[in-house]
Order: C-alpha cells, then sequence, then structure tokens
C-alpha cells in the first residue's frame, strides 16, 4: 500500500490537517476487475428476477424531492420484526456498522477517552477510534484458536479502563465465536461500554442479545452487509434507551437515504429469500473448509461466518495468495495484519462454482 508523501512545502496542509491524520494511510480496496472476488465477504447472490422486477416497479413510488424519514421509523419497525428486537429496547440506523462505530466513538471521545478490541479483528475498530483521535488499545487472542485471553483482556481493562471495548462475535477474520461466560465476565468487569458486533449473525445463527436484559452496559450492532445487501450500506445498533438517547444525537439527521430505506423494507418483506442464500452458503462453507482441510499442510479455522480463515506453510502466505490471484482469484491475504495472522489467508464462500474454481486454484498454488 502505497502511503502520500505530504509535500514538506505545502504549508497549509501541514499546519490545518490534524497531524496524525497526516500520518494515517487511506482505507485500500484491491482492484478485483476480472477476478473471482472472495475477498469482502460480501454475498454472492443477487436477487430472483421476479424480485427485481418487483422492486424497480415499487421504486417508482419514492420520493426523492423530499429528505428522508430522519427516524428510519418504518425501517426500523419491520428490522424489528424481522429480527425480534425486544420492544424494551432502542433501536438506530446508519451507513453500515462503519457509520454505527464512527457516531458511538463521536459520543465517547474526549477526556482521554480509550478505545478497546480484542485482536486480531475488524480493522476499522482501531482505523475509527484513531480518526476520531482516540487512543487504540488492542488486546491480543490466544494464538492457537484465536479465543479471548481473559486475564490478558482482564488486566487491559484495569488499566486502560477503555470507553468503550469492540467485540466482533463471531470474530472477523478467525471466525471463531467468544463464549458466553466470558463475555459476561468483561461485563461483569466493567462499566466500560461492550459493543458486540454481530454482523454475521445471520450465519452463526447465535446471538448476545439475551445478555441485555441483565446488563445495560451492552450494545448490540448488526448490519446487512454480508446477507447479500453490502450495496446499500445499512447497519442497525440495539441497546438501552438511556444509552442510545445519547449517542443518537451524534447521528446526522438524515444518514440513511430514501432508497436505502425503501429498499431495506422491501428486501425484509422477502427475507425468506435471503435466509434461503444465507442457508447455501452456511452449507458449502461446511464443504468448502472439509476440501481445503484435505489439503496438506494447511491449517483451517473452524467459522461460524461466511468465510474461512486458513494457514498455509510457514513462510508461503505471500506466494499462495499471488499465485491465486494470478489463477483469477481474489482472497484476503493477511500475512501482513499481525505476527498472529503469518501464513493466513480468508476466503469468502462464493457461489459453488466459485468455490470449485478457488479450491482447484488452490491445490495447484501450494
Ligand atoms: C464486514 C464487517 C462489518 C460490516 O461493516 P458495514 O459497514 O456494515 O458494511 C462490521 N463488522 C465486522 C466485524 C465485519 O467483518
Amino acid at each position: 500500500m502505497a502511503s502520500v508523501i505530504v509535500d514538506k512545502k505545502d504549508e497549509k496542509i501541514i499546519h490545518l490537517i490534524r497531524p496524525d491524520v497526516q500520518k494515517a494511510q487511506a482505507y485500500h480496496e484491491p482492484p478485483a476487475r476480472g477476478l473471482i472476488k472472495l475477498d469482502a465477504m460480501e454475498s454472492p447472490y443477487t436477487w430472483p428476477a421476479y424480485l427485481r422486477g418487483e422492486w424497480l416497479e415499487e421504486l417508482q413510488g419514492v420520493t426523492l424531492n423530499r429528505y428522508p424519514d430522519p427516524q428510519s421509523t418504518e425501517l426500523k419497525a419491520r428490522l424489528r420484526q424481522v429480527f425480534d428486537i425486544p420492544a424494551g429496547l432502542e433501536m438506530m440506523v446508519a451507513n453500515g456498522s462503519d457509520e454505527l462505530i464512527q457516531i458511538i466513538n463521536l459520543a465517547m471521545n474526549g477526556s482521554g477517552n480509550k478505545i478497546m478490541a480484542a485482536e486480531p479483528t475488524f480493522s476499522m475498530f482501531q482505523m475509527i477510534a484513531t480518526y476520531v483521535g482516540m487512543e487504540f488499545v488492542g488486546v491480543p487472542l490466544r494464538e492457537k484458536d484465536f479465543s479471548l485471553n481473559m486475564p490478558l483482556m482482564l488486566k487491559a481493562i484495569a488499566e486502560h479502563k477503555p470507553a468503550v471495548i469492540y467485540l466482533a462475535y463471531p470474530n472477523n477474520p478467525s471466525g471463531n465465536l467468544f463464549t458466553e461466560e466470558e463475555i459476561v465476565q468483561l461485563l461483569e468487569a466493567t462499566n466500560s461500554l461492550i459493543v458486540i458486533d454481530e454482523s454475521y449473525h445471520a450465519y452463526s445463527g447465535v446471538s448476545m442479545m439475551g445478555l441485555m436484559e441483565r446488563y445495560d452496559n451492552l450494545l448490540i450492532m448488526r448490519s446487512l452487509s454480508k446477507i447479500g445487501l453490502a450495496g446499500l450500506r445499512l447497519g442497525y445498533l440495539v441497546g438501552h434507551a438511556k444509552w442510545m438517547a445519547q449517542i443518537d444525537k451524534l447521528r446526522l439527521p438524515f444518514n440513511v437515504n430514501v432508497l436505502t430505506q425503501f429498499t431495506v423494507e422491501f428486501a425484509l418483506n422477502y427475507y425468506d429469500v435471503i435466509l434461503e442464500q444465507v442457508d447455501q452458503i452456511r452449507r458449502d462453507r461446511t464443504w468448502v473448509a472439509e476440501n481445503i482441510r484435505r489439503l496438506k499442510g494447511i491449517e483451517v479455522f473452524p467459522s461460524e461466518a461466511n468465510f474461512i480463515l486458513f494457514r498455509v506453510g510457514e513462510g508461503r502466505g505471500d506466494r499462495v495468495d499471488s499465485r491465486l490471484r494470478n489463477k483469477g482469484i481474489l482472497l484476503k491475504n493477511l500475512n501482513y495484519n499481525s505476527p498472529q495472522l503469518h501464513d493466513c489467508l480468508r476466503v469468502t464462500i462464493g457461489k459453488p462454482s466459485e468455490n470449485v474454481a478457488f479450491l482447484s486454484a488452490l491445490t495447484s498454488s501450494l
């Protein structure tokens, strides 16, 4: 990733842009043109033709000259129904979980407040902490299976007193779930806000929503990005009213546009179609994992999400990744992300034909 060097003579940039921003690297998406794209946990499936037709038909009634409903009232009601959100809890919607993380951090920013997460994890936790000028504390997960290192977590909580702790459940890029007992132990150990990121909820089939009854310093965050709607950008946050009322003040009033509000509501009317696609992907995940595991010298990590993390032979990660790319397959190479991920690649489950192409390319790339 090439970082842009600030021209030393450009005084305005040097004086006006925050120093940490000048040093930061821009988010980078690799070019995917012509490749089988298995790098970003997108669903490979679109809607069947009859649904697309109906959607286009109904789209004609959407008014573009008016601002969207600032509260996304109908959309939230629909989300509440489809995802069984308990009536006593508040909801907030935003442009993906990314925007939710940004809003939460903005609300907690100041007086030296820090953000904590267990690493390796979703890179936006650290990036958005940095964007809003907060210190980020990463606590390593256990090397063997990416489970929480509880003694380290508790020690870091006591030492740093983070304002927010983000935990992805299941975690990205490892794909595993933490245990409920561990999460309860963390909730008991701190007054910090703990945000459980359940972006892969549809694939894991489990949730920490039930803990809301007993703990008020808990927020559940979910996204529709991984179940076929990445292009719409929609995430939702669930929590107790007293937290949500504060955090919601930082959300820009018309953040979710009319096309997204309308289209997500439409899609949720056909959630059974989405669930069929999810089931297919879950079955294919098992099949792909079994087939990678058959190959010599590869370690496959169990996944509850729509991707699989695997490790190839020592020192061979980059080579395998570039060979795969030459064969037309785009994966996420995590070799550089952290020492815990040496020689690790992450593959998103695609359509059956894409999975076959990936496995055959992998077999000949080792
Ligand atoms: C993909 C992913 C997200 C999704 O972010 P959106 O902004 O909703 O697309 C959030 N958290 C984790 C852990 C992810 O892997």
